[in-house]
């Protein structure tokens, strides 16, 4: 009798699952736009110039590895402020946001979430319809019950407004709303300014607890464009949450470079929520690791590297959109008959292609070209060399 005789095997995660089997297969023309990774024209995962000037810098330096704080370097922190709500803002100014950095965006929304579910064990938390799948699992092993609120609306290619706002104007008080500030993953859709005033009114109304995510901060419009939700939130005088990632932005997905930020009323407060944030990473892992969060650090905080990486974020953006046009001209001149030009209209890494379940498995075993189920492929792993045969592809299944 084994300790584990009852441990039932866990489903394979979805994404990952994917990627394995795109290994295996032994077709040539294979093209993996499951995962939510940015690839160059080349179809590498880039180690951005900004980067590799900033451990440079770090290499010669020499320097020993102590222990961080346990909030993480205090730089890095004081950067991702300043990123976050602008390096002049009030909050910022006030000393009334607590900052600590995190293993990743995953890591700023698990440490989000225990602190949370402290605060107010019942509260429920809504998800977007669909999200980011790993959402429902991190608040729900946070001890949370999870729901969605509608998000998307399928038949017409967009947001489904009425439904979401139902949602969160009779969601009970203290219920806790994770958004995705932008590039909404899975599909693509983003809320207008004009909506996330309607959002954050409903949130205002209903006492509800923002918790933004924003894993793709520079993806859509540009980094200053990108942040419109937390402004809005900002101006409302609400308390919330923002996780951070640099895995995409930064390119630096194995680093786990990522924050959580908590803006409060005051810096008495901001101090108190700190404290408890605090013992949510000493419990879990002690304190952050070096490297990456240093790397963050030397590129926000050093003007050229800051420049750089700027520019760096905007090649991105734009090859992501140029991926966006010219699949939809391609698809076009395959001679598909159906629109696709919402995939144009569409932001961020990913787009919801409308394609059925059964497409897409056709997709992947008669062409190898690999994308998740439920219709959504990355379009930043799309380059100049597979977009033909991807159109193609397409071209045959629908
Ligand atoms: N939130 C969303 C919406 C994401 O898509 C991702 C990454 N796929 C994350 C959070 C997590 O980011 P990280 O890899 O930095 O933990």
């Amino acid at each position: 009798m084994s300790l584990f005789n009852a441990v039932e095997m866990a489903p394979r995660d979805p994404i990952l699952g994917l990627t394995e089997q795109y290994v295996a297969d032994p077709n040539p023309r294979k093209v993996n736009l499951g995962v939510g990774v940015y690839y160059d024209d080349n179809g590498k995962l880039p180690l951005l110039q900004c980067v590799q000037k900033a451990e440079e810098k770090m290499m010669a330096a020499h320097a020993a590895r102590g222990y961080l704080p346990i909030d993480g370097i205090a730089a890095y922190d004081a950067a991702i402020k300043n990123l976050v709500f602008g390096a002049d803002s009030e909050p910022v100014k006030a000393g009334r946001v607590a900052t600590v950095q995190a293993l990743g965006g995953t890591g700023g929304l698990k440490i989000g979430a225990d602190f949370l579910h402290k605060l107010d064990p019942a509260a429920k938390v809504l998800i977007s319809d669909p999200s980011w799948e790993n959402h429902r699992g991190i608040f729900r092993d946070a001890g949370f019950t999870v729901e969605t609120y509608p998000y998307y609306d399928a038949e017409r290619k967009g947001i489904n407004m009425d439904g979401m706002l139902t949602a969160l104007s009779t969601a009970e008080a203290g219920t806790v709303v994770v958004l995705h500030a932008c590039c909404h993953n899975p599909t693509g859709y983003d809320l207008t300014p004009a909506q996330w005033d309607q959002v954050v009114a409903a949130v205002q109304s209903r006492k509800l607890v923002a918790f933004l995510d924003m894993a793709y901060q520079g993806f859509a419009q540009g980094i200053a464009e990108d942040g419109i939700a937390v402004q809005k939130f900002l101006a409302s005088g609400l308390d919330f949450f923002v996780s951070t990632s640099f895995s995409k932005s930064l390119s630096l997905y194995g680093e786990r470079v990522g924050a959580l930020s908590v803006l409060c009323q005051s810096a008495e407060e901001a101090g108190r929520v700190l404290s408890q944030l605090k013992i949510v990473i000493r419990t879990n892992y002690s304190n952050p690791p070096t490297h990456g969060g240093q790397v963050a650090a030397t590129i926000l905080n050093t003007p050229e590297l800051r420049a750089l990486w700027e520019q760096e974020l905007a090649a991105m953006r734009v090859r992501i959109k140029q991926m966006r046009t010219a699949i939809v001209e391609k698809l076009k001149a395959a001679g598909v008959q159906r629109d696709f030009s919402f995939i144009a209209h569409q932001v961020g890494m990913f787009s919801y292609s409308g394609l059925t379940k059964d497409q897409m498995v056709r997709l992947r075993n008669e062409f190898g070209v690999y994308g998740i189920d439920s219709g959504r492929i990355c379009v930043a792993a799309l380059n100049s060399k597979n977009i033909d045969y991807v159109a193609e592809c397409i071209a045959k299944v629908v």
